[in-house]
C-alpha cells in the first residue's frame, strides 16, 4: 500500500510511540494526584504542554488539551458565543472551513442566538479579504437593500439593532487543497471590528511555521493525529484574556484551568508533545522534501496523461498551470478531466488517496470546498487529493503516478465506451485505449502491484517521461 492520504491522518511516528508507552505502563498515575507517582506524570504533561506551546508560538498556559481539533473548535466557538453580549453574536466562517468549524458555528448560534455568515474564497482557495471586510462592516439598515447584506446568508435582523461580529473563523491551511491563508490580515480586520479571530491550524501545525502570538490569532485549534501523534488528542490554544471570555463545554473536576474537565489523556498528550518536538526539528527539511515529491508527482502525471488532462485545484504558479508555492508542501489536489474520482479510486486498491475530505463521511456529494472555489460539480467529482508524508519515498511517488495514470486512462476509456465514443473491446475485460490518447494500449491494461522500494514497470521507458 502506498499511503498518500496524510491530510486524513498520519501514522504514529515510532519515536512518538516510544514516548507514549511508559504512560500506558509504569507512569499510569493521575497527574492531578498529589503523590509522587501522580506528580511524575504531571511533569510529563507539563513538558508536552511546553512543546506544543513552542510549536504554536504560545505560552504553555495557553494550551488547553482536548480530544482533537473538532472538540477544540466547538469549545472555542460555543465558548465565545455563550459569553458574548446579545448585540455581538454574528460568526463569520470561511467558505472552505472544515465541518468541525462550520457545524460548530451553526450549532453555537442555534444554542446561543446569532447567525453564521460565510466569507467567500477566491478560485485558488484563499480567503476573500474584501468580502470579509464587507461582512464585518455592513452598510447601515437605512441603506440596506440588495447590496447591504453582502452575503445574505444570515436571515433577518431587527432594524436598527446592533449586530456585531463576535468571531471570525478562517483556517491557516485547507485540508483538501492545501491552500494557505496568511492569518495576519484576517486578524487585523477582525480586531479592528472588535471580533475575536479563530484560526484552524490543524493542517498547518508541524508542517509550516505557526505563531499565534505573532500572527494575532486569538484562538487556534490543532490535532495530534495530523502530525504523527495519536488520534483522540488535540488542543485549543488561547491567551489568558481570551480564555476569560470562554465558557466550558464539559463540566467536572476543573482540569485544564476549568475549560475542559475530565482526567487527562496522558498517553495522548505526551504523544502530542513528542510529535510537536519532532515536527519543530524536522519541519524545514520535510517541507522541502515534500514539495519536491508533490511537484514530481504532478510532473509525472502530466507526462503520462498530458497537461490538458489535469487541472490543479488550489493555487497555481503565475502564468502556468503548475501547482503554486502558496500551498501546503505535502498537498496536491488534481482534477482528472473526464475521469470520475470515485471510479479512479476504486481502480487503486494499492494507493490510498482521497476524493474530497475523509471527514465528509465518504458520500458521493461533490466537495463543498471545491464548489466554494468555483469548481463545477462535475469538476469536483473528478478531483483527487494526494497528500504525502514523513515516510513517503520517491520510489512510491513514481509507482503511484504510474498506477494513478493507468487508473485514470482506464476510467476515461470505460466512459468513452459507455458513451459510444469508441467501439467496445472484442473481448470482455480491459478496454482498448482510445487512439487519440497517443499512447500504446499494450501494457496499460493490467493493475500495478508496486513492490515496496521498486518502481513498477511502465509501458514506455522511464526516459520518455519529462
Ligand atoms: N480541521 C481540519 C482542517 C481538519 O483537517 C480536521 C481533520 O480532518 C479537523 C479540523 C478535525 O480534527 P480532529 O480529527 O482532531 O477532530
Amino acid at each position: 500500500m502506498i499511503y498518500l492520504d496524510h491530510n486524513a491522518t498520519t501514522p504514529v511516528d515510532p519515536e512518538v510511540l516510544n514516548a507514549m508507552l511508559p504512560l500506558l505502563r509504569e507512569h499510569f498515575a493521575n497527574p492531578a494526584s498529589p503523590h509522587p507517582a501522580g506528580q511524575a506524570v504531571a511533569r510529563l504533561v507539563d513538558r508536552a504542554r511546553r512543546d506544543v506551546a513552542i510549536l504554536a508560538g504560545a505560552r504553555p498556559r495557553d494550551v488547553v488539551f482536548t480530544s482533537g481539533a473538532t472538540e477544540a473548535a466547538n469549545l472555542a466557538i460555543t465558548g465565545v458565543l455563550a459569553t458574548a453580549p446579545p448585540n455581538r453574536r454574528r460568526v463569520l466562517v470561511g467558505a472552505t472551513e472544515h465541518p468541525a468549524v462550520r457545524a460548530a458555528a451553526q450549532a453555537a448560534v442555534e444554542l446561543h442566538g446569532g447567525r453564521v455568515q460565510t466569507v467567500r474564497v477566491h478560485p485558488d482557495g484563499a480567503i476573500d479579504l474584501s468580502h470579509l471586510r464587507a461582512l464585518l462592516h455592513p452598510m447601515p439598515p437605512s441603506t440596506a437593500g440588495s447590496a447591504a447584506d453582502p452575503e445574505g446568508s444570515g436571515g433577518p435582523r431587527g432594524r436598527g439593532e446592533a449586530d456585531e461580529v463576535a468571531l471570525v473563523a478562517v483556517m491557516a491551511a485547507n485540508n483538501e487543497t492545501g491552500s494557505l491563508n496568511d492569518p495576519r490580515p484576517v486578524a487585523a480586520l477582525a480586531h479592528e471590528a472588535g471580533a475575536l479571530f479563530l484560526c484552524d491550524v490543524t493542517q498547518a501545525f508541524g508542517r509550516i511555521p505557526v505563531s499565534v502570538t505573532e500572527m494575532g490569532i486569538d484562538l487556534a485549534v490543532a490535532s495530534a493525529h495530523k502530525m504523527y501523534g495519536p488520534k483522540g488528542t488535540g488542543a485549543l490554544i488561547a491567551g489568558r484574556s481570551v480564555r476569560a471570555r470562554l465558557a466550558p463545554l464539559i463540566h467536572g473536576g476543573g482540569q485544564e484551568r476549568g475549560l475542559r474537565a475530565g482526567t487527562l489523556n496522558t498517553p495522548g498528550i505526551v504523544g502530542f508533545g513528542a510529535a510537536a518536538r519532532i515536527a519543530a526539528a524536522m519541519m524545514d527539511d520535510e517541507a522541502i522534501r515534500q514539495r519536491a515529491q508533490t511537484d514530481l508527482l504532478f510532473d509525472l502525471l502530466v507526462g503520462w496523461l498530458g497537461a490538458e488532462a489535469l487541472e490543479v485545484n488550489g493555487p497555481v504558479e503565475d502564468g502556468s498551470a503548475r501547482p503554486g508555492l502558496v500551498r501546503l508542501p505535502n498537498t496536491l489536489n488534481l482534477r482528472f478531466v473526464g475521469a470520475d474520482a470515485d471510479a479512479v479510486q476504486s481502480c487503486l486498491p494499492d494507493v490510498a488517496v482521497s476524493a474530497g475530505s475523509a471527514c465528509h463521511g465518504g458520500g458521493s456529494e461533490p466537495s463543498p470546498v471545491l464548489l466554494a472555489m468555483g469548481r463545477s460539480a462535475a469538476a469536483a467529482r473528478e478531483s483527487l487529493r494526494f497528500s504525502v508524508g514523513r515516510f513517503t519515498t520517491v520510489d512510491q511517488i513514481h509507482a503511484a503516478a504510474a498506477t494513478v495514470a493507468r487508473a485514470v486512462l482506464r476510467v476515461q476509456s470505460l466512459r468513452a465506451v459507455g458513451s459510444g465514443e469508441v467501439p467496445p473491446p472484442a473481448e470482455p475485460g480491459e478496454p482498448e485505449l482510445p487512439a487519440a490518447s497517443g499512447r500504446p494500449a499494450a501494457g496499460w491494461t493490467g493493475e500495478v502491484s508496486p513492490t515496496p522500494g521498486r518502481t513498477p514497470e511502465l509501458p514506455v521507458p522511464r526516459s520518455a517521461l519529462p
